[in-house]
């Protein structure tokens, strides 16, 4: 129908420039060109992710920007040649798109596509245009995803298809913080059952990551975080010890090394700074202790570690999004 191919105005929440707050604005959506997909938006969940870039701490994105970048909608319009979805389809989208034809599409073992952000630029579509405008301005897109409007253009292969009867406000959280957490747990760590682990930050991903660690069969999960009202909800979700490294005296890794005789076998850092990723590191044990890096430092930081915390044969790995594709 010919309304598919016209322009919508809708609301979102527009980040005019670093450091300013977000302001609700009208905008124009035009519609979908070849090979993208108009999707109504109707949850968005909200990450750390999505503050880092209103901070200007984000790497790779340009102002003024529409951010959120997990949500979950119906489908509102197809451009040409689009085959995986049509109208009235309920999709997830993904801030990690999976082109499914480069290096890294094509190995099952990696998820970070070349057309993500880490490789080229995603505040513009893939020729280099924007759909958004507002007030005669161009405004960008943020990971492809930009959640935080009332509908969003995304590359088709950027878009997962998903069940009719999902609940679009709980399985909007699959866009990132859950996926992520998860993943990192189950894909990147790939926690072994009877083993011990250490969650640093209790956020939704932080979360995500204790209900991985016991889906895996973890015999004891820490939890840590310096906010101990987070404390209830990570032990119904699995934890067995919580621990605010504010309440103890030694360092956080010292207490969780004499607390299992050796250290733990998988630490996890779910924050995004830099004395946490040296104490998540420091905190699995020496020989076969696994650290995974899953908070993001702001871009451009340096963290300086002891090379013999490595030499003894921890390793410390990073996981975006999970470490698994997810269309
Ligand atoms: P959040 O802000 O909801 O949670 C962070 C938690 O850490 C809070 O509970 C806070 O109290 C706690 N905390 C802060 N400082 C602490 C400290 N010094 N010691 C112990 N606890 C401390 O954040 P979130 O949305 O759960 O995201 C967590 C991190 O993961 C962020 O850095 C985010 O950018 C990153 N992230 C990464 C990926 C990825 O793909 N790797 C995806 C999503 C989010
Ligand atoms: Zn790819
Ligand atoms: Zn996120």
């Amino acid at each position: 129908p010919l309304c598919c191919f016209q322009v919508i105005r809708c609301r979102a929440a527009v980040a005019w420039a670093a450091g300013k707050p977000l302001s609700l604005e009208e905008v124009e959506v035009a519609p979908p060109k070849a090979g993208e997909v108009r999707i109504k938006i109707v949850a968005a969940g909200i990450c750390r992710t999505d503050e880092t870039l209103l901070q200007g701490h984000f790497p790779n994105v340009d102002f003024p920007v529409i951010p959120g970048h997990e949500g979950a909608g119906i489908v509102e319009s197809v451009g040409e040649g689009v085959t995986s979805v049509k109208p009235g389809d309920k999709v997830i989208p993904l801030c990690v798109p999976q082109c499914g034809e480069c290096y890294f599409c094509l190995n099952p073992e990696s998820n970070y596509c070349l057309k993500s952000h880490l490789s080229e630029t995603q505040s513009l579509l893939p020729d280099k245009t924007s759909r958004f405008t507002c007030k005669g301005k161009q405004i960008h897109h943020f990971l492809w995803v930009s959640t935080f409007a009332e509908y969003t253009v995304i590359p088709e292969y950027a878009v997962a298809k998903i069940d009719a009867a999902a609940p679009l406000d709980k399985v909007c959280l699959l866009g990132c913080g859950f996926s992520t957490g998860y993943g990192a747990a189950l894909n990147t760590a790939k926690v072994k059952p009877g083993s011990t682990c250490a969650i640093f930050g209790l956020g939704g991903v932080g979360l995500s990551v204790v209900m991985g660690c016991k889906a895996a069969g973890a015999s004891r999960i820490f939890a840590i975080d310096i906010n101990k009202d987070k404390f209830a909800k990570a032990t119904e979700l699995g934890a067995t010890d919580c621990i605010n490294p504010q309440d103890i005296k030694k360092p956080i890794q010292e207490v969780l090394t004499e607390m299992t005789g050796h250290g733990v076998d998988y630490s996890f850092e779910v924050i995004g700074k830099a004395d946490t990723t040296i104490a998540a590191l420091a905190s699995c044990n020496m020989n076969t202790g696994v650290c995974v890096m899953v908070g993001e430092l702001p871009s451009g930081s340096v963290v300086s570690v002891d090379p013999m915390l490595l030499l003894s044969g921890r390793a410390w790995k990073g996981s975006l999004i999970g470490g698994k594709q997810l269309r």
